[in-house]
């Protein structure tokens, strides 16, 4: 597995972008170790925590941050106000946080049935055209270029505002790296309605 956007990601924290970064690690992959490594090479302050399959790693610039972000995520009492919270630390859209929590429980519920719910396949759906550009693919197998769930590919314009914003940075940092994350987003996507959407 490539590092792409691990690195994009921690770039967005490094550079003052936003206070909060996370990355999901599944299996150990990429290494826990080898990631705090990263973090530390940008000048970052990580903490971690074990939750059901996963290690999440966070970083920031500051201390504080890391300690009340790794709180509420594993001790949320108020799920409605902890993520908004956690939404202002990683600076995702309030529209996009808002969708989030209007479907927390509509989450919920399909968990108790044991149906599959994913929140990203779902707002995919809601997309009417057949083309939307390289730097919104957050699909399995790409690169992502923003790190929050949106709350509409094709309406949400802060999303777009972030997603170009930091392709411009990944461009700038490494033109190599930047254009093999961009190649592995130039992917077609066939959606549960049948319809097809390509990545440009
Ligand atoms: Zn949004």
């Amino acid at each position: 597995m490539e590092n792409y956007e691990n690195i994009l990601n921690m770039l967005t924290v490094a550079q003052d972008l936003r206070r909060l970064g996370r990355i999901e690690i599944f299996d150990n992959r990429p290494s826990l170790s080898d990631l705090i490594g990263m973090a530390e090479g940008f000048g970052l302050k990580t903490s971690h925590y074990y939750i059901n399959d996963r290690t999440d790693l966070l970083f920031s610039k500051d201390e504080e941050i890391l300690e009340k972000a790794k709180d509420l995520h594993l001790n949320a009492t108020e799920p409605v106000e902890s993520n908004r919270t956690l939404g202002g630390f990683y600076n995702y859209p309030e529209c996009c946080v808002q969708y989030f929590i209007d479907n927390l429980q509509h989450k919920l519920e399909e968990k108790k049935k044991n149906k599959n719910y994913d929140l990203m396949q779902e707002t995919i759906l809601g997309v009417k055209g057949d083309e939307l550009p390289y730097w919104l693919n957050t699909f399995p197998g790409g690169n992502k270029f923003f790190f929050h769930l949106t709350c509409s590919y094709e309406g949400c314009k802060k999303t777009r505002e972030i997603a170009e914003r930091n392709s411009e940075l990944m461009k700038k940092y490494d033109l190599a790296d930047w254009e093999r994350m961009r190649g592995g987003n130039l992917t077609t996507l066939k959606l549960e309605d049948g319809r097809e959407i390509r990545f440009v």
